[in-house]
C-alpha cells in the first residue's frame, strides 16, 4: 500500500534535479547522475592541494582545510547552494555532509577529528529560514567521522541599531562577530570547523578566532563549496 501510495506520490509531485531541473530517477537522490558527473569537484582532502589552507595563512593556524565543490556562477553548486538556503531544500545539507563525511573517513589527517561544529546562523535568521543550512552537513560529517557534532559551543551575536551610521569595514566587521559559548567542551580536541561556502575566509576567520580561547586546540576546516 505504501508502495502504491509513494508512486503516486512520485508521479504527482516529481523530484526535480537540484541542478538542471530535469525531472530524478527513481535511484536519485538531490542531484541527478548526469549532474553529479559534471559539477566541479574541489576535494583538497584528496589532492592535498592547499588552496583553502592559504586562504588562512597568518591569519589563524588551522590543520587541514577542504571543500567538497567549487562554487561557479550559473553553475551547479550554485543552484544547489541556492535552493538549500532559499528554497527550503534542506535535505541537500545531509545529502553533501554524507558525500564529503565518506570521503574524509578515508583519510588519516581526518581520522583525528574529536568533533565538528558548524558556523551558526543569528538566532533569527535561523528562526526565519526555519533551519540552519549548515547543520545537517555537519552532523552527517560527524557520523561519517564517528564523532559528535557540538551545538552552542559558537553564538552569531546580534547586529546592533545604529548601522546606518558606522563606516563600511566596521560593518563588515560586526556582520562577521561571533562569540565563544562554550570553552570547556571543545579544549584538548581537535574541531572540524564547517560551513556552507567559502570566499574571503572571513567568517571561518571570525569563528576559528574565537574556538582558539579554548585551550590546547586544534582546527580544521570543511565546506560544502569553495569560490575561487
Ligand atoms: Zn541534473
Amino acid at each position: 500500500m505504501i508502495h502504491i501510495r509513494n508512486a503516486l506520490l512520485d508521479l504527482l509531485f516529481p523530484k526535480i534535479c537540484n541542478g538542471c531541473q530535469g525531472v530524478l530517477g527513481a535511484k536519485e537522490q538531490i542531484i541527478c547522475t548526469p549532474c553529479r558527473h559534471e559539477i566541479p569537484l574541489a576535494g583538497f582532502h584528496k589532492t592535498k592541494a592547499d588552496t583553502l589552507k592559504k586562504i588562512f595563512y597568518g591569519r589563524v593556524a588551522i590543520q587541514e582545510a577542504t571543500a567538497l565543490l567549487v562554487f561557479q556562477k550559473k553553475g551547479i553548486t550554485q543552484s544547489l547552494l541556492h535552493n538549500l538556503k532559499y528554497k527550503k531544500q534542506e535535505e541537500i545539507s545531509p545529502f553533501l555532509g554524507h558525500w564529503l563525511g565518506a570521503e574524509l573517513s578515508e583519510i588519516k589527517a581526518y581520522n583525528t577529528i574529536d568533533a565538528v561544529v558548524g558556523v551558526p546562523l543569528h538566532k533569527n535568521k535561523e528562526k526565519t529560514r526555519g533551519y540552519n543550512q549548515v547543520t545537517g552537513f555537519g552532523r552527517a560529517i560527524a557520523g561519517a567521522l564517528g564523532v559528535d557534532y557540538l551545538e552552542d559551543v559558537l553564538v552569531k551575536v546580534s547586529k546592533t541599531d545604529s548601522q546606518v551610521f558606522k563606516s563600511r569595514l566596521k560593518r563588515i566587521q560586526e556582520h562577521h562577530k561571533f562569540t565563544l559559548a562554550n570553552k570547556a567542551k571543545i579544549a584538548n580536541k581537535h574541531i572540524l570547523l564547517v560551513d556552507d561556502i567559502v570566499t574571503t575566509g572571513a567568517t571561518l576567520e571570525s569563528c576559528a578566532t574565537q574556538l582558539q580561547q579554548a585551550e590546547n586546540i586544534k582546527i580544521s576546516i570543511a565546506t560544502m563549496a569553495i569560490s575561487l
